[in-house]
């Protein structure tokens, strides 16, 4: 009854993609990705790539390679403050990730405060938010710095800007989260400003790695 209800809700309230902005069909209002804010044709095209990688000895997880719709979809959600779509990147598979990292508390990486007054919003910790996870936001930047763009001597300025503004829990575990790693400067800071007994349990993921990376053979599918 509860299925008929909100098929039903679906075709007469015509809820749309938050991508494409096409109304999803009333067959997909049940599916992982509908739930999400996705039609089934933008969900096939999220560039899922699955890739562990190793940080200065701390170990690291991406979900998508940065191309295509979650290129696209991040400028939306930091250049035009669409807030909803934060959702679209980690819920297709928060179920899968909430069991990887339970009893861990999430640190997001930081934009340029006067960035989020902008938008009204950190979109890191909007994104990091869906694993409902307890989050910190430990991490600041206390001054204007654009990291896309730079060059690497450049990129290593990061460090400077880049503070911890509290004590870390000796007790708790904590994974950074951060939407595009292209060079891993800013995680690379991140990971510095944590003393090393933390180091021991510390992990990253990030939402998209930059291309040319060997991809999984796993679909997005496999973790629903
Ligand atoms: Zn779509």
């Amino acid at each position: 009854m509860k299925l008929l209800i909100k098929t039903i809700a679906c075709a007469f309230l015509k809820t749309r993609c938050l991508c494409c902005s096409k109304v999803m069909k009333a067959k997909d209002s049940q599916t992982i990705y509908a739930k999400f804010g996705l039609c089934q044709n933008c969900y096939k095209k999220m560039p899922f790539i699955y890739q562990h990688f190793n940080l200065i000895g701390i170990p690291g997880l991406a979900i998508y390679e940065y191309s295509g719709l979650i290129k696209d979809s991040l400028l939306a959600l930091k250049v035009n403050g669409d807030r909803e779509i934060a959702k679209i990147f980690f819920g297709p598979i928060a179920g899968f990730l909430r069991l990887k990292y339970t009893g861990y508390t999430i640190l997001p990486v930081p934009s340029i405060s006067s960035q989020d007054r902008l938008r009204t919003f950190n979109h890191v910790y909007e994104i990091a938010k869906i694993l409902r996870l307890p989050i910190e936001k430990a991490f600041v930047k206390t001054q204007s710095w654009k990291q896309s763009g730079k060059s690497q001597t450049k990129r290593t300025y990061i460090r400077k800007v880049l503070k911890i503004n509290k004590e870390l829990d000796p007790t708790k575990k904590y994974l950074i989260v951060d939407d595009i790693m292209t060079t891993g400067e800013t995680l690379k800071a991140c990971i510095n400003l944590i003393k090393p007994p933390h180091r021991r349990t510390l992990k990253i993921l990030v939402v998209a790695i930059h291309k040319n990376r060997k991809k999984s053979r796993k679909t997005l599918a496999d973790f629903n």
